[in-house]
């Protein structure tokens, strides 16, 4: 029974049936036109959601983590400089891949709760006299504390101290369900995956790529085989792939896109504002709060909610998973057991929304947690009540 109910965790996300049906195809040759037919649309779509300018799409069978992995490989030598902050555990495994690639790694340490230190980046930058840093790294929305980052405030730090440098950003748990302006901000290779705004399972690491990261590929020196960019655009440019593509994701990308254009870009992310700000009504009902430190910097995806002292986040994680059939997020790095994550991307309307809420609050007074049963489901539902798109008119 379980498996009927909607899945809370930050990804993979629930998924709509129809992008699993249209996942699910017959074997195809994906050296024949009928694949060139299906890959198109898919990559048409994706720079209509990332926002592109000029530059190229690139899809991989793979994660968000290999699409952290393809644009530092393509883009950077052994020795490069890069500048990261580090606030959540998904900055840090993209700092760790880094460094296991032999890259130099600068680290702004900054805690976890707050987002990119735009001033010290500024800093660091305006220091870096002779531009040795190469790459800056942004996560757009740390999935570990529930940060939203200021992308267009870090191009405009960068602009500021007028440093040439690439700007990465890893928006995985962002992208297609919060507002992401790759051309806007100046974003040189942005980062996403399959299984979370786009609602699919995972296997597909989608990337956007500006030209002046194209033009960086020309000169990396990382090696790189299956991630290579340059084979991917030769093969692209016949309508081909260098290797098997997961053909069954990329029907799903394409149907995921339509879907999405079907709601319409402002009303997905409208959709997630409204479901965020219900989960963080409830929150606030429960006496606890987000572990984003202040509102500009909380997540339309993901709250990570940190719990009364003494009590332990992973206990509830895993008393719904076991009791109730629900899954939540536990906590990951710093922020173990002192927060639960639910995650509120993707397919979800508000009736959803709520069921997760009703279950957290069960499973809370079932640890004896100082929580009164039904006061954030109220919450919330005065929220969703106030600001459900349809009015409806009282009859007599
Ligand atoms: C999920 C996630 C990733 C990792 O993606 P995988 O698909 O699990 O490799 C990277 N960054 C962020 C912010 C994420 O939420």
């Amino acid at each position: 029974m379980s498996a009927q109910n909607p899945i809370f965790i930050p990804g993979p996300t629930n998924m709509p049936e129809e992008i699993r049906k249209a996942c699910d195809m017959p074997t195809l040759d994906h050296r024949s036109p009928a694949f060139a037919r299906l890959f198109r649309p898919a990559v048409a779509g994706v720079r209509r959601i990332l926002r592109m300018g000029e530059g190229e799409v690139i899809i991989i069978p793979s994660t968000g983590t290999g699409g952290w992995e393809a644009a530092i490989a393509n883009t950077l030598s052994p020795g490069d400089t890069v500048l990261a902050a580090r606030f959540g555990m998904f900055s840090h495994r993209w700092i760790d891949l880094c460094r296991r690639h032999g890259l130099n790694v600068e680290v702004i340490e900054t805690p976890w709760g707050q987002g990119a230190p735009l001033k010290a980046i500024e800093t660091a930058l305006r220091a870096d006299r002779d531009h040795r840093i190469k790459a800056v790294l942004g996560t757009h929305n740390e999935t570990a504390t529930g940060v939203k980052s200021d992308i267009a405030g870090l191009r405009r730090a960068m602009d500021a101290a007028a440093h040439p440098a690439l700007l990465f950003v890893d928006g995985v748990s962002s992208i297609a369900s919060m507002p992401f302006e790759m051309a806007g901000w100046g974003v040189d290779i942005a980062v996403a995956g399959s299984q979370k705004g786009f609602m699919l399972p995972a296997g597909l690491a989608i990337l956007g790529v500006s030209p002046k990261a194209l033009a960086a590929m020309e000169t990396a020196r990382l090696p790189r085989t299956f991630f290579d960019f340059r084979d991917m655009l030769k093969s692209y440019a016949t309508g081909g792939y260098p290797y098997t593509p997961a053909v069954g994701l990329i029907a799903g990308l394409a149907r995921s896109v339509e879907i999405l254009e079907d709601e319409g870009l402002d009303g997905v992310f409208a959709r997630h504002q409204r479901l965020a700000e219900g989960v963080r009504q409830a929150v606030a009902a429960w006496g606890m709060r987000p572990c984003a430190a202040s509102p500009d910097l909380y997540s339309d995806t993901i709250t990570a909610v940190v719990v009364p002292e003494g009590c332990n986040g992973t206990d509830l994680v895993q008393l719904a998973a076991r009791k109730y059939g629900v899954a939540f997020g536990v906590g990951l790095g710093e922020v173990a057991g002192k927060v639960f994550r639910i995650g509120h991307l993707g397919m979800l309307t508000d009736v959803m929304v709520l069921a997760g809420l009703s279950t957290a609050e069960m499973c809370m007074a079932d640890l004896g947690w100082p929580v009164r049963l039904g006061s954030g489901v109220a919450a919330a539902q005065e929220h969703f009540r106030r600001t459900a798109a349809v009015e409806l008119t009282t009859a007599a």
